[in-house]
């Protein structure tokens, strides 16, 4: 008999599930290719990186409760216009840009393939299953129902209680949701800070899910055995989540 180290799963959209990443580095290209025309296609891998690492800081603006999804994103666009040689992001020309940025975003969202399998085998284990996530509940609920997962409930949106991840709160929230002990509940997710270390703080099992061959964010770890060592699981791909959970297979990682 397996022994499973939870009684349910609490799971990251972006870049765990759905390839938020790919579907974001589609957006900038088709930015790239109209607004930006000194930047050519080798520059995209570029604008890709400064998008999701946020040096501006304005996401975690959002994420604190600081400022809406269209303003974060108008200052981002803003920023992206001046480091790579576009016209000024003025609140009218945004609506255009945002056309284009946001309509080619919603478009490319497809999931990655580990993630149907994965949430099958937790609910097939008797684990329960649902969402915490840093963005608004409505646009999470869309694009879960566009990839095919629309089973999956979103728990907590950055709209829940008004601000997000890394915040302890949204974590217990989610567990509270789910109807599970903190203690045996885990939360799955990309980033090893505001996912992974931030749930095992708030008393979850945290576990980074370190996708193989994905180019991490600026100022995040690479380093897997730093990051078992600080107590959470790292697994590189989502078939590798029962294991970690303590099911699955004999070898488990252990709680630290
Ligand atoms: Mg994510």
């Amino acid at each position: 008999m397996k022994e499973w180290l939870v009684d349910g799963v609490l799971f990251d959209v972006d870049d765990t599930l759905v390839d938020t990443r790919g579907a974001f580095a589609r957006a900038l290209d088709a930015v790239r290719e109209r607004y930006l025309p000194d930047a050519g296609p080798e520059r995209l891998d570029e604008m890709l990186h400064q998008w999701r690492s946020d040096p501006g800081g304005w996401y975690r603006r959002y994420t604190r409760g600081e400022t809406d999804h269209r303003t974060q994103r108008r200052h981002r666009a803003a920023l992206l216009h001046e480091t790579f040689g576009g016209e000024p992001v003025t609140e009218e020309f945004f609506d255009e840009w945002d056309d284009l940025f946001w309509g080619t975003f919603e478009k490319s969202w497809i999931p990655f393939d580990d993630a149907a399998p994965a949430l099958a085998a937790a609910r097939e284990a008797g684990l329960r299953v649902g969402v915490v996530t840093n963005a608004s509940v409505e646009l999470q609920e869309r694009k879960l129902a566009s990839v095919g997962l629309s089973g999956l409930p979103v728990l907590v949106g950055v709209d829940t209680l008004g601000f997000g991840k890394p915040d302890p709160r949204v974590f217990t929230e989610g567990a509270r949701r789910l109807g599970t002990d903190p203690a045996r509940t885990a939360y799955v997710g990309d980033e090893p800070a505001v996912d992974a270390a931030a749930a095992r703080d708030a008393g979850l099992l945290g576990v980074w899910l370190a996708r193989r061959g994905v180019r991490k964010r600026l100022h995040e770890t690479e380093d897997h055995e730093a990051m078992r060592a600080s107590g959470v699981a790292v697994i590189t791909g989502l078939e590798e989540l029962p294991a970690a959970l303590g099911g699955g297979r004999e070898h488990t990682v252990a709680r630290a």
